[in-house]
């Protein structure tokens, strides 16, 4: 009989210590093992070196560890670094790695493909094959945290779940990650250094909510007029912005923190003086703020960044209503590390 290998790192603490304890062992060999899973982010048993090579064995014979491997990394001229990431079953994701003059930030990712349908998107192009477990959107986070080390001679600052994916279709799995990640038993990082970014899914964000998670929301507006949000973002059929404004009051009611929402402005689809006034009143019913994005082309054209002049009159419209607005360039666009542009080339 072929035994079944479980991936050890399903197991929690309490689960590991058990474990010992029906091997006639003690407790607290559970705790070790534990340690080096998470904090030392071990990748072999063999690097247990404190434990006896019986108990090493024994944990080979039972389990493995799943880690990821990364395959190729590719640096642009800015600074950006973007990971295409390896996962046991052989599936590949992409991470990136950010630096500003104050900050590293990570974006992961945390389905192999996506299931949702944004028309400007590269990642949507490929089908969701699957969700990414705790320990692999970990690891990528450790494997950023080491590049920037190295890189860029500072630690990890920040994380945003704004690669491949859809975080809250993933929903236990990434809040398993970011309890790891936060842990002192693992990178011990803040949760107000994380960012879930999401495409708007208002059953999960009344979840978040509910479940008092600590971290930030990033909400992917791009129009708040529904017909044309349906337009290029078909699943918002089914997720109104009727629904996602209600979600986001409760969020708001329930943690007190403000929102932030991205919105791409393209020639021709939400560069007029309604959709400015559509965005305008949808952010009067939650404190948030406005991160306007550079469109990272991934086509033919059916997609285009509007005028500067458009991008301004956003700009002043939300000024004038005093919400924050923010205007990001985009990165490692050389690299197709961009936002949007994450869809395994190679
Ligand atoms: N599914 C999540 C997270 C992944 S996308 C979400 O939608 O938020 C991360 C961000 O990149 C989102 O704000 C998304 O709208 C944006 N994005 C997608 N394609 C893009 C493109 N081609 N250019 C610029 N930003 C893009």
């Amino acid at each position: 009989m072929i035994l079944e290998k479980k991936d050890i790192r399903a197991l929690s603490k309490e689960e590991l210590r058990n474990f010992f304890v029906g091997l006639g062992d003690k407790a607290f060999r559970g705790n070790q093992v534990y340690e080096w899973l998470w904090s030392k982010s071990a990748h072999t048993f063999e690097a247990m070196t404190n434990l006896s090579l019986e108990t090493r064995t024994h944990l080979e014979t039972h389990f493995t560890i799943n880690n990821i491997k990364v395959d190729s990394i590719q640096r642009s001229n800015d600074g950006t670094i973007k990971n295409a990431v390896k996962l046991h079953d052989g599936f590949i994701v992409e991470s990136v790695l950010i630096p500003t003059k104050s900050r590293t930030t990570a974006c992961v990712s945390s389905q192999v493909g996506c299931s949702l349908d944004c028309l400007f998107c590269a990642t949507s192009r490929l089908k969701r094959m699957r969700n990414l477990n705790p320990d692999e959107i970990y690891d990528q986070v450790v494997a950023i945290d080491k590049e920037s080390r190295l890189y860029h001679n500072r630690p990890l600052s920040n994380i945003v779940f704004m690669g491949m994916g859809e975080p809250l279709m993933n929903y236990k799995n990434v809040l398993g990650s970011i309890e790891k990640i936060t842990s002192p038993e693992g990178l011990g990082m803040s949760p107000k250094r994380i960012t879930v970014s999401t495409s708007g899914v208002p059953k999960m964000i009344r979840k978040m909510a509910d479940d008092d998670v600590r971290f930030h929301l990033a909400v992917s507006l791009h129009s708040a007029i529904q017909e044309t949000r349906e337009q290029i973002m078909p699943f918002a059929k089914s997720f109104t912005l009727d629904d996602l404004r209600d979600a986001l009051i409760y969020w708001y009611e329930k943690t007190n923190r403000a929102i932030t929402y991205e919105y791409i402005v393209w020639k021709d689809i939400n560069d007029k003086k309604e959709d400015i006034d559509a965005l305008v009143r949808f952010c009067a019913h939650v404190p948030c703020k406005v991160n306007l994005i550079e469109y990272n082309p991934i086509d033919d054209g059916q997609f285009q960044q509007a005028q500067d002049a458009a991008v301004d009159a956003y700009i002043s419209g939300l000024e004038k209503v005093r919400v924050p607005v923010t205007v990001r360039r985009s990165r490692g666009k050389d690299i197709d590390a961009a936002c949007g542009q994450l869809a395994n080339k190679s």
